[in-house]
């Protein structure tokens, strides 16, 4: 095992669990990271992914799974942060009995850790994993699941726009404003589809030429190169593909006064909030404008109830607004407004579950 000082890792954020799961004839090679419990089961997805070395995917599994416990935080779900990642390349290694296998692992943890798709798994995996334990989310429709979560993120990114809208311009309406979206695959281009309804102006751009010629045709947008969009003269720049888009290099080439994006882990490092902040540009964290997709998720144990959920969803708009207001009254980034947002509640119903505790 080429993983140095494991315990430096798990301890060092106050991991509650991590464990290596291992199956020879399937080639199966796992790690489950449960980072918080305190609001309830720990949920996040199962990335599958080819990681160079073991010390690589131990360092994702526990990131990802720390993000976690912030993002259901947030948005108010009773759930907490957990992750897990197999190691490998999903075109060679995936097989029925090796997501079976994984599933039995996640069974295992008897409701601690609850499973969804994530990058390399697809719903189809979901449904495998299924047949071997049910503390897996995201599955199929026509097994209770609430199907792709795609949909329902982008409608929290939507709501996140209108939040924004009304920080910036007083009006939630977004009429008339001028949208530049990179990534337009299954959030960006749902997306799109909101925006144009609500009558916004889009440019778009994407490595995939399809997904451009497809956001041409259906939503009137207009396209730019992938290397070009954050400079895109617009009001809302929205990262809707890959992390760390700001970054020194483009923070100053900005020409929007607000950034809200489905991607993950925007920010290359926490000194380019300070760098939006400075240059005046309006930041909705990442992990409070993408929630819609695991507050839908949050639906399903109580009987998923599609109206219910994207009711929920909308709930992103009050957050967003509530951590600008924070950020205004501590003088402080809006990515730490969320930080602080998000611990303050679990350190507050984590007190309650004590009182139900000592009093049960
Ligand atoms: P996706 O794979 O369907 O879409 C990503 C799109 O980005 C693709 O069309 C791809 O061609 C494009 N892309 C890749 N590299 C690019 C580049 N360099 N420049 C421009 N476009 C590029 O993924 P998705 O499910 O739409 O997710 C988009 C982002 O949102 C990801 O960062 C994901 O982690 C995050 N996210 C997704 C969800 C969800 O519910 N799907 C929830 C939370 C966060």
């Amino acid at each position: 095992m080429d993983v140095p000082g494991v315990f430096d890792v798990v301890t060092a954020d106050g991991y509650e669990q991590v464990v290596f799961c291992h199956d020879a004839p399937t080639g199966l090679r796992a790690i489950v990271a449960i980072h918080s419990t305190a609001l309830g089961p720990a949920l996040g997805g199962t990335r599958f992914y080819p990681y160079a070395t073991e010390a690589d995917a131990l360092e994702d599994v526990c990131r990802l799974a720390r993000g976690m416990t912030y993002k259901h935080a947030v948005c108010g779900n009773d759930l907490g942060g957990g992750k897990a990642v197999i190691i490998g390349d999903p075109a060679e290694l995936r097989s029925e009995a090796l997501l079976r296998a994984y599933g039995r692992f996640v069974d295992g943890l008897a409701g601690r850790y609850l499973t969804a798709e994530d990058v390399g798994t697809t719903q189809a995996d979901m449904d495998l994993i299924r047949r071997e334990t049910r503390h897996v989310t995201g599955v199929s429709e026509s097994l209770g699941g609430s199907g792709d979560p795609s949909p329902a993120t982008a409608w929290g990114v939507l709501w996140a726009m209108k939040a924004v809208a009304e920080r910036l311009w007083s009006t939630s309406s977004l009429a008339g404003r001028h949208v530049c979206i990179t990534g337009v695959g299954k959030v960006g281009s749902a997306l799109a589809e909101h925006l144009h309804e609500e009558g916004a102006k889009l440019t778009v751009a994407d490595v995939d030429a399809d997904a451009v010629a497809a956001a041409i045709h259906e939503y009137g947008a207009v396209s730019v190169e992938p290397d070009d969009a954050h400079a895109v003269e617009c009001d809302i720049f929205s990262p809707c593909a890959l992390g760390a888009v700001l970054n020194p290099t483009t923070v100053p080439q900005l020409h929007c006064e607000a950034i809200v994006g489905s991607a993950n882990n925007q920010l290359e490092s926490d000194t380019d909030a300070v760098a939006l902040a400075q240059r005046g540009i309006v930041y909705a964290p990442d992990f409070v404008a993408n929630a819609g997709g695991v507050i839908n998720i949050a639906e399903e144990p109580h009987g998923y109830d599609r109206q219910r959920a994207y009711d929920r969803i909308r709930t992103i708009y009050d957050t967003l607004l509530a951590t600008f207001a924070r950020a205004d009254a501590d003088g402080i980034t809006t990515a730490e407004a969320a930080d602080r947002l998000a611990e303050e509640r679990i350190a507050s119903v984590s007190r309650v579950k004590l009182l139900r505790a000592s009093s049960g």
